[in-house]
């Protein structure tokens, strides 16, 4: 895997892990997710050319069956992703780890380290590790974002967790049927991840979305706090911290919305009492609510 398609590079970000990250976003993914907010990196561009016409700048064009951005010309209007039917974006850059790493020099005096994220960053964990072993040698920190699909406890694994610092895992439902229903996926390797990336102490954040009427939120919350609350009462170096994020309708997909079925408010404080009152019964300290 010499080039891999990446969707975009934000230099500083300061909410992709601890400190200021250079943030790397991958494309493609193995979720289908109902709520995905950035649904544009779930499918590699199949060159279908629907969204050349569309751009009013010309920033598209349709050369050799290949559709071509321009990035220089490219206003980010994203009208090309509205018109897209498969979830994709055909603003992409084919990278390689060299062209990363020279990016990365440009600003790592700057920031504390690397995050991966997606679409599904450990789908190119091959890449990725090669990646880290350059990023270690300038002393950054490495940081995967992930949805926990795969199961990294296999040994085909075990270069790339070893060149990875932390993980923050996506734990979206604990029931089994509903995680499939929601994301087109189970979450066996989910539930293994988080046991197993906390007890390895690999695992610095997992997350949950609070989504009100259609997932059972407290089970979920229940189960995930328990585990951290466990693994933190054992665990001799930093806490992992549990980030509950409230469900916020912005940013997903018309379609999905036109459903009605995620047509819904963002939970209010008073939604999350419950919530507080079970990470405190679980001895979950280290949360934030957003
Ligand atoms: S985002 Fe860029 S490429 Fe897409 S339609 Fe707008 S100008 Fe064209
Ligand atoms: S981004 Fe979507 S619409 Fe545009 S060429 Fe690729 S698959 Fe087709």
């Amino acid at each position: 895997m010499k080039r891999v398609k990446i969707n975009k590079i934000i230099k500083f970000s300061n909410v992709d892990g601890p400190g200021n990250r250079m943030s790397i976003f991958f494309q493609g993914c193995n979720y289908n997710c109902l709520y995905c907010h950035n649904p544009e990196t779930i499918n590699i561009c199949n060159n279908c050319a629907l969204c050349v016409e569309g751009c009013p700048v010309g920033a598209l064009k349709l050369v050799d069956s290949k559709v071509l951005w321009d990035e220089k010309v490219c206003i980010e209007c994203d009208h090309c992703i509205e018109l897209c039917d498969r979830n994709s974006t055909p603003k992409t850059r084919d990278v390689s780890i060299e062209e990363l790493v020279e990016e990365i020099k440009k600003v790592s005096k700057f920031i504390r380290g690397i995050t991966v994220s997606g679409g599904e960053a450990t789908l190119y964990y091959e890449f990725i590790t090669k990646l880290f072993v350059e990023v270690k040698k300038l002393g950054l920190t490495t940081f995967v974002d992930t949805n926990g699909g795969v199961d990294l406890s296999k040994e085909r694994y075990r270069k790339f967790l070893e060149v990875t610092d932390k993980f923050m895992l996506d734990v979206k439902v604990w029931d089994g049927n509903t995680h499939k229903y929601l994301v087109e996926n189970e979450n066996k390797n989910v539930i293994k991840n988080l046991k197993f990336l906390g007890e390895s102490g690999k695992l610095y954040e997992v997350r949950t979305v609070i989504v009100p009427k259609i997932l059972d939120n407290m089970e979920t919350v229940d189960k995930v706090s328990e585990i951290i609350g466990d693994i933190n009462s054992k665990n001799k170096v930093e806490n992992i911290m549990y980030k509950i994020i409230k469900y916020r309708k912005i940013g997903v997909r018309k379609e999905i919305l036109k459903k009605e079925l995620l047509n819904i408010e963002t939970p209010t404080d008073e939604d999350l009492k419950e919530i507080l009152e079970v990470l405190e019964k679980n001895r979950v300290e280290k949360f934030i609510i957003i």
